[in-house]
Formats: structure tokens, C-alpha cells, sequence
């Protein structure tokens, strides 16, 4: 029997990526409070949030600090627009901050309210650096098959996942997408090292087919987070900084899930070695307690865009929202204080790491897992010995995460992996039992499987 928040869900509610006939037949599971690393649903259950909701409730539920700031904000100043040559404390404030944890020289924040606004503020800017270049012509954006870089009409383009391509389009032109460093699926005989390298040069052929001259800008995120937590091999990254520099070819790391500490340092480009000319961040900037996104911006760029006499038509109503920035602001004060970067990096990331390698390596289903940080993909596989797959009938990804949603863990599933990117506030015991949950949710999938039929 439907809950009236359920029938009320069921009947003016349209979800994100979701399939609504079958949604509403079903009834959306209702959310109600949430502390720590717990959530609770209407029937009362406990939940241990194995993705920090959206991969960004970073410093866990129940901050009151961040309820704080936001509260003063509101009384204060509750909004202003950063447009026509005004800003206020908060938006400054946070500038300054996001440049004090970001690497090398990308000192200019440019805001929007989503990871896809930032996303689309990245295309526009690499296009419009060229253009006030003189070479209007270099234009073409590079992505990756299976990347995520979000769901407006530019992150759909750009974006490599087919099942978005499909809807809305035509998509925007002079996008270009070559192969993904996912080394346990793709990578048939060759070592991870090679293999890395091998992706790698697919920047270089695409390249040279579409024409040096017209290749504006290279989009990745250091780990694909929504395609399934694709860590790439050590060599990819390398190889890709290399290229881009030899064609002058702007690099530009998608850190909406990476930064902010997730890979165990502030931006997945301080894991990987890479020197960006230009990052998106959203997610873990304000531990998701208020939609806020941030371009950080190169030397290169920002130079041109200040020696170039004339506006770049570009911004958000809320870009640089004060309530926002102030929680935002709030957010990178806690993670300097409590070390939680430094946390991830030397004790909870690798703990983590070990303990799911205990739970579940040796588990039947298991084929591989990847992760680094607290960020890991477990790949599901009906033979791990002959990395066969299960067959299309079963829907092996959703019947894990099922289990999992009705015995208090949430993981995700991408396909056939399975994705856990918890809170970086987690403790030890929190892992632990995370685990433990995640191994009975996988031996529970193996008898459900084999109800189905299948023989493991
Ligand atoms: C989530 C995500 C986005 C889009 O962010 P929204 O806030 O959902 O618009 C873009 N890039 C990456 C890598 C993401 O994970």
C-alpha cells in the first residue's frame, strides 16, 4: 500500500533518470532523516549511505555548523547577483578559498550552480580562449566514450554515455570521443601499463584524423565516476598530459566527483599527476548541503580573458549565490580543520580499500574491483576465470542493488558494477560493517541468480 508521500510522489513528481511508468507502480522509496553516515526511510529502516547520497555528502549528514552558516547568510545578505561589477563576502571569500586548495595555477573561480553549468561553462570558455586567439576554428572538444559530465544539452554532448545520446538531440556538433582507460574490461591481453598507454594514444589519433589545428580543448575526469569508477592505469594519465602539450591542446579535468578529497588529495589531478589548464568542481564543494559549482581557471586563460576587451557573455543568476558560497566557504574550513583530505589519503582511503578487498575479492561474482580513496567499482561476472558476463536476461546490477536497498546498504549500480563512494567522515567500525553488509547483499544476489538459473 502506497504512503500518501508516495501517492503524492507517484502522481506530480517527474525523477531524474528514471523510468516513471515503473516507478510509480512501485512507489519511491521515501527518505526522512539523516545523521552521519545513516540515513532512514518511512518505515523507520537504518540505512548506511554507501554513496554519500550523490556521491557529495562529504562531511556526512547532521552538520550543524553548515545549517548554521546558511541561517546567518539568509538573515544577512540572502542574496545578490555577482554580475555587473558587483560581489559580496562570500562569493570573494570562497574564490580565495577553492585557489588555496587548488594545484598549480589555477587561481580564477568562475561559479554556476551544478556541475553541468560548470560543465557547459568549460566548453564555452575553451571555444571562446580560441576564438579570442584568432583561431576561431579550433573548436572541437575531445571527451571520452562512457564519461559523465552531466545532463544539461553541452554535458549530454560531451558526455560519452549512449543511452543520453539517444534522447534530446541532435546533440551539439564538433564533439569528438575516443576509447575509455577501463583496462579490466577492455583491455584484452595487454598489461594495465600497456593497456593505459595504448587509450592514451587514442587522444593522439583523434587528433591527427580530425586535425591538430582544430582541436580545442581535452575533457576527462581522472576517475569515471558514473561510468562505473574506471580507475585509469598509471601510464594513461601521463600519456594524455604529453599529447596535449605536443598539440597545445587544453586540458581540462572534470573533478565533479574527484575533488575535494574523494582520491585521498584535494583533486583527483594531484593523484594522477596532472596539470589542468582549467577544472570543474561541484559535488564535495559544499558537502551537497546547497547546490553550488565552481570553474577553476588557469593562468593561460584567465590572462587571455583579461588582455581581451570585451565581456564573455556567460553566467548564472545564482552564480556566486551568498547563502551557497558561505556553505561552501564553511565546508573547506571543516575539511582543513579535521584534516579529512590528509584522512582519506593516509588511513580511511586505504583501510577501506583493504577491507572491501577482504570482504569480497574472493567472492564468486567478483571479477575485479578498482577504487583508490573512497572510491571503488566492483565488476560483476557470472565466470571470473574466463571473465565471462552474465547474459542480458539477467539484470545482475539491479538485482545486487536491490538487496542492498532492503538490507540497509546503499550501493550503486552502473551496468554490472557495483560503485561505493562513502562519506569521507566514515569510521573504521562504519567500513567495516559497510562491508560486512555488502557481502551478505552479494551472497544473497548469488542465490537470487541461481533461482534464475544460472549455474555458478
Ligand atoms: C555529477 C557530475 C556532473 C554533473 O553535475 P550536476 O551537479 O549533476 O549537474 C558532471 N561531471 C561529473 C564528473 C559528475 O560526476
Amino acid at each position: 500500500m502506497a504512503s500518501p508521500l508516495q501517492q503524492l510522489d507517484a502522481k506530480h513528481h517527474l525523477h531524474p533518470f528514471t523510468n516513471t511508468g515503473s516507478l510509480n507502480n512501485k512507489g519511491a522509496r521515501v527518505i526522512t532523516k539523516a545523521d552521519g553516515v545513516y540515513l532512514w526511510d518511512e518505515q523507520g529502516n537504518k540505512i548506511i549511505d554507501g554513496m554519500a547520497g550523490l556521491w557529495c555528502v562529504n562531511l556526512g549528514y547532521g552538520r550543524k555548523e553548515l545549517a548554521d552558516v546558511a541561517y546567518q547568510q539568509m538573515n544577512e545578505l540572502p542574496y545578490y547577483n555577482t554580475f555587473f561589477q558587483t560581489t559580496h563576502g562570500p562569493a570573494a571569500k570562497l574564490a580565495e578559498a577553492i585557489a588555496s586548495v587548488t594545484p598549480g595555477d589555477l587561481n580564477r573561480i568562475f561559479f554556476a550552480g551544478s556541475g553541468s553549468e560548470a560543465i557547459d561553462t568549460l566548453m564555452r570558455l575553451a571555444r571562446h580562449y580560441w576564438a579570442i586567439q584568432g583561431k576561431p576554428y579550433r573548436n572541437i572538444l575531445i571527451a571520452r566514450e562512457n564519461a559523465y559530465h552531466g545532463s544539461t544539452l553541452g554535458g549530454t554532448s560531451l558526455g560519452g554515455m549512449s543511452g543520453m545520446h539517444k534522447q534530446g538531440g541532435p546533440l551539439i556538433p564538433n564533439i569528438a570521443h575516443i576509447r575509455q582507460p577501463y583496462w579490466y574490461g577492455e583491455g584484452g591481453d595487454l598489461s594495465e601499463e600497456e593497456f593505459g598507454l595504448q587509450a592514451a594514444q587514442a587522444l593522439e589519433e583523434k587528433i591527427l584524423e580530425v586535425g591538430p589545428d582544430n582541436v580545442a580543448a581535452f575533457f576527462g575526469e581522472p576517475i569515471q565516476g558514473a561510468g562505473g569508477v574506471i580507475v585509469p592505469p598509471s601510464t594513461y594519465w601521463p600519456e594524455i598530459q604529453r599529447i596535449c602539450r605536443k598539440y597545445d591542446i587544453l586540458l581540462v579535468a572534470d573533478e565533479v566527483i574527484c575533488g575535494f578529497g574523494r582520491t585521498g588529495n584535494w583533486f583527483g589531478s594531484q593523484t594522477y599527476g596532472i596539470e589542468p589548464d582549467m577544472m570543474s568542481m561541484a559535488k564535495g564543494l559544499s558537502s551537497g548541503y546547497v547546490p553550488i559549482a565552481a570553474v577553476a581557471v588557469g593562468d593561460r586563460v584567465a590572462n587571455a580573458l583579461a588582455a581581451h576587451d570585451e565581456d564573455f557573455n556567460h553566467g548564472y543568476t545564482y552564480s556566486g549565490h551568498p547563502v551557497a558560497a558561505a556553505v561552501a566557504l564553511k565546508t573547506i574550513d571543516i575539511m582543513k580543520d579535521e584534516g579529512i583530505v590528509e584522512r582519506v589519503g593516509n588511513d580511511i582511503g586505504p583501510y577501506f580499500q583493504k577491507t572491501l578487498r577482504e570482504s569480497l575479492a574472493d567472492h564468486p561474482l567478483v571479477g575485479h574491483i578498482d577504487g583508490i580513496g573512497l572510491v571503488a567499482g566492483v565488476a560483476l561476472m557470472m565466470d571470473k576465470a574466463s571473465k565471462t558476463p552474465f547474459p542480458s536476461h539477467v539484470d545482475i546490477g539491479t538485482i545486487c542493488r536491490d538487496h542492498c536497498f532492503n538490507n540497509g546498504l546503499i550501493m550503486r549500480a552502473t551496468g554490472t558494477r557495483m560503485l561505493l563512494s562513502p562519506p569521507l567522515v566514515i569510521s573504521h567500525e562504519e567500513v567495516n560493517e559497510m562491508c560486512e553488509k555488502a557481502r551478505h547483499c552479494f551472497d544473497l544476489t548469488l542465490e537470487s541468480v541461481r533461482k534464475l538459473g544460472v549455474e555458478i
